[in-house]
């Protein structure tokens, strides 16, 4: 398997050549600042103690502290989180928001444990790393398998540990424990804004056709918000199949389906079809918003498609980037795409600090600026540059970095 760092690498090396990174800024830039390996011992229910590995990645914290999700997962490796963690640095940075990159993981099937032994892996977790993370240190958050009722048991063994509050430790919380309104579906609503005006600047009408791949948070989340703006829903996925329908698909009707069956196959008012012929459609837009490297070479030559956007982190392989790069289609990439998520958690740290809350409304119209004002730097770099959306995005995050880093005399 590829090692997602070494993607990552080469991602920036060809970002090199479209503008000037000083030397001795670069080279700090390929390898991650700090990496920390835990053990993790846990009692299980049956008496036995199992012990877990976890990871934590601290990328690059020159605009501010390092930020990232907690993964459980069973393919969890070094490589993957550190390459999470860079790309959370580039992503703030692409969204201008003075956090820096982090990432973490453990190696673990979440599915396969009781609550109780998830709590105390959690747990275990926040007490093997508390010395490397804080609020103004590096923040977690939620990530694959991870949700609000994990990080509220991580913020208290923290807070416990430290025996002073400290809410802003973390993000994704209940709103309970001071957690922000429209963090739920804040992904898939940045990613809305940024799919939108692409869409205007690309003459696609309300009204265009779209098709989801994953039906999960970010995915079903997407596909409402889509819709209820006056988008064509034709088809979405999950890991169990697809289906479609020409006319458009009410998504609150299938979520319904789907949560009552667990699956979106024999859905009444659609057909079930093959994934490959998902990835054959003609569709106006195209959302990723399922797994890594989920549409192939092959894929890219058989969508026929306007506009790509990249939902879930990293779905577009790079040998499928470069087809969709000569076949003229735009691919929005994750780094700006589903940036709405890490801004809503900082939006989130900003209220914990101030201890005063926001209504929804204000979260989401400070979201729409960030990421509408995101987008139009992005496309100005990609116009003026000649060059594709994913390299402006990554000019733009690579610049901010090396700034702040020459800023503080690190070059
Ligand atoms: P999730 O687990 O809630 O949903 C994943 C969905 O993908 C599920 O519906 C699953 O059935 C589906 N899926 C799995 N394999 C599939 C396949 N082969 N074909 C089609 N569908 C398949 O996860 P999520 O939170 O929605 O995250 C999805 C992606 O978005 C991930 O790459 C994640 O890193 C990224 N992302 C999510 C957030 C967030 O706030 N949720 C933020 C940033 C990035």
């Amino acid at each position: 398997m590829q090692n997602e760092f070494d993607k990552f690498l080469r991602q920036i090396e060809g970002t090199r050549k479209f503008l000037e990174v000083p030397e001795n800024i670069y080279r700090q830039l390929l390898s991650v600042k700090r990496f920390l390996e835990v053990s993790i011992p846990v009692m299980m229910d049956s008496g036995e103690v199992k012990v877990f590995t976890g990871y934590r990645s601290q990328y690059n914290d020159a605009r501010g502290p390092f930020k990232g999700g907690i993964r459980f997962h069973q393919n969890v490796n070094i490589g993957e989180v550190k390459a999470l963690s860079a790309w959370m640095a580039f992503k703030c940075a692409v969204v201008d928001i003075p956090l820096g990159g982090g990432k973490g993981g453990i190696i673990v099937n979440p599915k396969e444990l009781s609550s109780g032994e998830l709590e105390r892996l959690s747990r275990g977790y926040v007490r093997s790393v508390s010395d490397i993370i804080g609020d103004r240190v590096d923040i977690p958050a939620p990530d694959v398998n991870t949700d609000g009722r994990i990080m509220s048991w991580m913020l208290d063994e923290y807070e416990t540990i430290r025996r002073h509050h400290e809410a802003g430790v973390i993000t994704g919380k209940p709103l309970s424990l001071g957690g922000s309104k429209a963090r739920s579906y804040s992904t898939a609503q940045g990613g809305f804004y940024v799919i939108d005006s692409a869409a205007k600047k690309m003459g696609i009408e309300k009204g265009a056709t779209v098709a989801i791949q994953g039906f999960g948070n970010a995915g079903r989340n997407i596909a409402f918000i889509m819709q209820k703006a006056g988008y064509k829903i034709i088809s979405v996925s999950d890991s169990k199949g697809v289906i479609e329908n020409k006319e458009g698909l009410d998504i609150a009707d299938v979520a319904k389906y789907k949560d009552e069956k667990g699956t979106l196959l024999g859905y009444p008012k659609a057909k079930d079809i093959a994934s490959a012929e998902q990835l054959a459609e003609e569709v106006d837009i195209f959302i990723p918003a399922a797994l890594e490297n989920s549409v192939t070479e092959k894929d890219a030559q058989t969508l026929k498609t306007k506009l790509v956007a990249e939902l879930a982190n990293g779905p577009v392989t790079p040998e499928a980037d470069a087809v969709f790069e000569k076949n003229n289609v735009t691919v929005l990439p994750d780094i700006l795409t589903n940036a709405g998520g890490v801004v809503v958690s900082y939006f989130e740290q900003v209220q914990n600090a101030y201890g005063y809350y926001w209504e929804e409304k204000e979260a989401l119209q400070k979201l729409e600026t960030i990421m509408r004002t995101a987008f139009e730097e992005v496309w100005k770099i990609r116009t003026e540059k000649k060059t594709t959306a994913r390299n402006a995005a990554y000019i733009i995050a690579l610049s901010r970095i090396s700034e702040a880093m020459m800023a503080r005399g690190r070059g």
